[in-house]
């Protein structure tokens, strides 16, 4: 479609995604933003554990039981002229597949860290998977208004755990119960914390030595005059602002704050705003990019899922638009089969309430209503566009379980439902080869259970699980392939797509199989 304001529009589409530690604050600072995007109008309705009103991002029943995010959702809201695209990602490590399919559709990442634990082990690993990406990464470093560690501490510890350069945008003015305020370096101006207790104004203007203006209650404050010369001293001795560093991820803007007492989070939101890149070209399989100015749609499904809202045992295709606009009803093509397809029930997500929506343009995450076509790292392209996408990784998967029916007379709704839940992504499947018993594969313990229950949930497949431990899984070509190569120490295989792998039983199995078939590759994914 042809659409005179494509550019203005992707240019002021920001799409990123949030990723922490469970309980860093993340789903905390997601509400604070969409109140202040008007998405929302009360607090607690993104997650009040507590209040049994939980998490908007939190779909699923499990998430509910364990208070946790399994999924990640979209939001979207408008702020300052722009349109945000705010993706969720869980939290826990066991999902991080999930996660890293997630990181493919963002173009940058905002990273909040508990300022009383610093960079945890969830942090570490998903800051490695943006880092890979190549793409901007934003800190919040949250909880300020509890003690915490000392911020040149917490710095430090980012720069060496993460091995990037970090530019404090503020500084905080004491912190716990003595928190006063943020030195907001970036606008030149100090954020208090109780402005009752010094005039009323929450913003300071600092003048241009960086001081407060002569009348000012702040006047002569001595923890003021403190952070004064660290910030003098973090201006001299730190690394200058780097927007070519930022842009490629390596060098954070790092923001303090309180997202529970909604402190610095609005200007977090401001700042970030400003300098969060507007949606990239992106990649197709023979490295080619396509501009996000393209006239002629097209994207990629980088997330399935069924049944997202129990009442409409519906299943959506969540599509990252790459190039062009999106016209309700409109038709493309969905690139692994040639089919033509029609967009016609498209939504867009503001959390558990669904919109119709008539129009995105890329940069932007739509949410495709799916009976079965569509696949993890489909493209769908409008016209002669002709693209393929680049392909999502797939991790290899370190455990598994071998699953059948519990009741035989339900087989083809055990068949449905793990058919589904592996073209979501939310578990891998193989068979063996001679006797085609199934085996499931997963990278955490938790996909399992996830797996388990939504078969019983959603199926109503009960499911008995033998576990089979970890395993070494390797691929091996199939011209290669050779039944004699199957022993008591590895397990011969095929993926969904006919792939022979093995299964081996440990390190020293698979050193043995080399030795053994020295010419034949044993190939990893992830
Ligand atoms: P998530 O697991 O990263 O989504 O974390 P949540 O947003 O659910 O927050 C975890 C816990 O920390 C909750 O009890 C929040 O109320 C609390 N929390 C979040 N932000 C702050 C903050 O700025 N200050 C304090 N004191 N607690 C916070």
């Amino acid at each position: 479609m042809n659409n005179p304001n494509l550019r203005e529009e992707v240019d002021m589409r920001r799409t990123f995604a949030i990723i922490s530690h469970p309980d860093a604050g993340k789903t905390t600072i997601t509400e604070q933003l969409l109140l202040f995007g008007g998405a929302i109008r009360q607090a607690g309705t993104v997650k009040g554990k507590k209040t049994g009103n939980f998490a908007k991002s939190d779909w699923m029943e499990i998430e509910k039981q364990r208070g946790i995010s399994v999924t990640s959702s979209v939001m979207q809201f408008d702020y300052d002229g722009k349109r945000v695209n705010i993706l969720d990602t869980p939290g826990h490590e066991d999902f991080s597949e999930d996660t890293y399919r997630t990181l493919m559709a963002v173009d940058s990442a905002v990273m909040v860290i508990d300022s009383a634990k610093g960079i945890e082990a969830q942090t570490k690993k998903l800051f490695q998977v943006v880092k890979k990406r190549g793409i901007p990464i934003f800190t919040f470093i949250n909880k300020l208004d509890r003690d915490g560690r000392e911020p040149l501490e917490l710095l430090e510890e980012l720069e060496e755990l993460l091995d990037i350069e970090s530019y404090p945008m503020n500084w905080p003015i004491g912190m716990g119960k003595g928190l006063e305020g943020l030195y907001d370096i970036y606008n030149n101006r100090v954020e208090l914390y109780r402005p009752d207790n010094y005039g009323g104004e929450r913003f300071v203007p600092l003048d241009d030595a960086g001081d407060i203006p002569e009348n000012h209650p702040l006047k002569g404050n001595s923890l003021f005059s403190d952070v004064q010369e660290e910030v003098e001293l973090l201006k001299e001795a730190g690394d200058s602002f780097n927007r070519k560093k930022i842009a490629r991820g390596d060098q954070t803007p790092v923001f303090f704050g309180s997202a529970l007492t909604n402190f610095g989070v609005q200007t977090f939101l401001e700042t970030f705003l400003e300098f969060a890149p507007s949606p990239y070209g992106h990649k197709t399989i023979d490295g080619q990019e396509v501009s996000p100015y393209e006239q002629d749609f097209s994207g990629f499904v980088f997330k399935i899922q069924a049944n997202m809202n129990p009442a409409h045992r519906d299943r959506i295709a969540f599509v990252r638009i790459c190039s062009g606009t999106f016209e309700r009803g409109m038709d493309v093509f969905l690139e692994r089969t040639g089919k033509k397809m029609k967009l016609a029930n498209v939504t867009q997500f503001m959390a558990d309430t669904r919109e119709n929506i008539q129009e995105a343009v890329a940069g932007d995450i739509i949410g495709v209503y799916d009976t079965g076509n569509y696949q993890i790292g489909d493209t769908i392209y409008e016209g002669k566009l002709k693209v393929a996408y680049e392909e999502l990784p797939s991790f290899t998967p370190e455990l598994f379980m071998k699953v059948q029916a519990k009741n035989v007379m339900k087989q083809k709704s055990f068949h449905k439902g793990i058919y589904q839940l592996v073209q979501e992504g939310a578990i891998q499947l193989y068979k063996t080869y001679l006797t085609e018993e199934y085996i499931i594969g997963a990278v955490g313990q938790l996909q399992f259970e996830v797996f388990q229950y939504r078969m019983q949930n959603e199926y109503n497949a009960e499911v008995i699980m033998t576990p089979m431990g970890h395993k070494i899984a390797r691929w091996i070509d199939p011209k290669d392939l050779d039944e004699k190569m199957s022993s008591s120490r590895n397990i011969l295989a095929r993926d969904r797509f006919d792939q022979p792998l093995f299964l081996f039983e440990n390190q020293f199995a698979m050193r043995w199989f080399s030795d053994k078939y020295p010419n034949v590759e044993l190939k990893s994914l992830m």
